[in-house]
């Protein structure tokens, strides 16, 4: 491993340096360094990264603390620690920017290196995003629909098929860009010849000319249409989440790359039943005789009605799980469980003769509150909701 060289001593700044003071420093060593000046001189190169690594790291008031604490050690491992080593495409995405205006589009264009496309790249019209709202039930939550929905749109125009023009004759190839879209430009610096591309001012970037615009779409290539889409949504889904179907949005003008489709999903209430995630609740109300004798009881599912056993002895505020009754997590495998909270129904009203027996009863010992440890605490059963 060979020893790093401290950043401030490369940057050539003082440990005190404002933020100011370290882009500036790096900002004379990259054009000092810079391949294109010292075409061929591995030592420049090595400089020139050297120079990225130290700002990338000074140029950070976290990776500065860290570094100014803990040397490069400090660097090290963890999220956002400085891996070590950069390309040159890294450095020019990266800090492209603080060259800023004294080399124009230098760094854009030079070299082997070349920064990624995008800004010089033939001009591609992209079509809008079209949103649309699906209300689902519980039900389809938990089984994943498919839903068909009649969508008002751009399309592509059929008289043109999308190009803008009247026909085949109506438009030609840009004279100024001969299709590309861009024109290059050559102009001497000090550092010797640069170029700059820029897109080309003729067609707008569109690389063609329409000479007889097309009558029904008046040239656009798109009118409002209206299609059926059929919308595959996954089991699990919750309220508020997006979907997004890659190409179904608005056609793009004159044949370009389309749109796409946003989906947001609206959860319909369960009347009965409470989503808490992947697991669903229910409450459900038994008199004190079912409680104390035991019974069988009712309670509606994602499937429909389910019969559940109460076992004799069931205190009030009872979990019952019922495994995988829950939903799928759209996520991962697996469902959630359904979560059966039982609550013993006291008495409001009294006839004379059922105050008697109560009182009667409220005598025998077997009446006397005595929870033991298997009578689950008020926190057990929260826990039992939420894990
Ligand atoms: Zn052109
Ligand atoms: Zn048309």
């Amino acid at each position: 491993m060979t020893t790093k060289r401290d950043y401030y001593e490369i940057l050539e700044v003082n440990r005190n340096a404002t933020e100011q003071e370290i882009k500036k420093s790096y900002r004379q060593k990259a054009l000092k360094f810079h391949p294109d000046k010292n075409p061929d001189d591995s030592e420049a190169e090595v400089k020139f990264k050297e120079a990225a690594e130290a700002y990338e790291v000074l140029s950070n008031p976290e990776k500065r603390r860290r570094y100014d604490q803990f040397g490069h050690t400090g660097l090290k491992g963890g999220a956002g620690g400085f891996s070590g080593g950069m390309s040159m495409e890294d450095i020019f995405s990266q800090f492209g920017d603080i060259f800023g205006g004294a080399f124009g589009n230098a760094f854009g264009g030079f070299g082997s290196f070349g920064r990624r496309a995008g800004s010089t790249r033939k001009r591609v019209n992209r079509g809008s995003n079209l949103r649309v709202k699906v209300k689902l039930s519980l039900q389809e939550i938990a089984n994943g629909v498919e839903k068909k929905i009649k969508v008002n749109k751009y399309v592509p125009c059929n008289q043109c098929s999308g190009t803008g023009s009247k026909n085949s004759s109506s438009y030609h190839t840009c004279h100024t860009c001969h299709g590309a879209g861009q024109v290059t430009e050559v102009t001497n610096t000090f550092l010797g010849q640069m170029q700059t591309t820029t897109t080309c001012p003729t067609c707008g970037g569109e690389g063609q000319i329409i000479t007889e615009k097309c009558n029904h779409c008046n040239g656009h290539g798109i009118i409002r249409g209206e299609e059926i889409i059929s919308l595959k949504i996954p089991a699990g889904v919750s309220d508020g989440m997006q979907l997004s179907m890659g190409g179904k949005g608005n056609a793009a003008a004159r044949g370009g790359v389309p749109g796409d489709m946003i989906i947001l999903i609206e959860e319909i209430n369960h009347p009965e039943l409470i989503r808490n995630g992947k697991n669903l609740l229910f409450e459900k109300y038994i008199c004190f005789s079912d409680a104390a004798l035991g019974t069988i009881i009712e309670i509606p599912t994602i499937e429909g009605k389910a019969r559940i056993k109460i076992a004799p002895g069931t205190q009030g505020g009872k979990v019952l799980r019922l495994k995988g009754k829950g939903l799928p997590d759209v996520n991962s495998y697996g469902r959630g469980d359904m979560l059966v909270n039982i609550n013993v129904w006291t008495p409001k009203i009294l006839t004379k003769e059922e105050k008697k027996v109560l009182e009667q009863l409220g005598k025998s010992e077997n009446f006397k509150p005595n929870p033991t440890s298997k009578d689950k605490s008020f926190f057990d059963r929260m826990k039992e909701y939420f894990k």
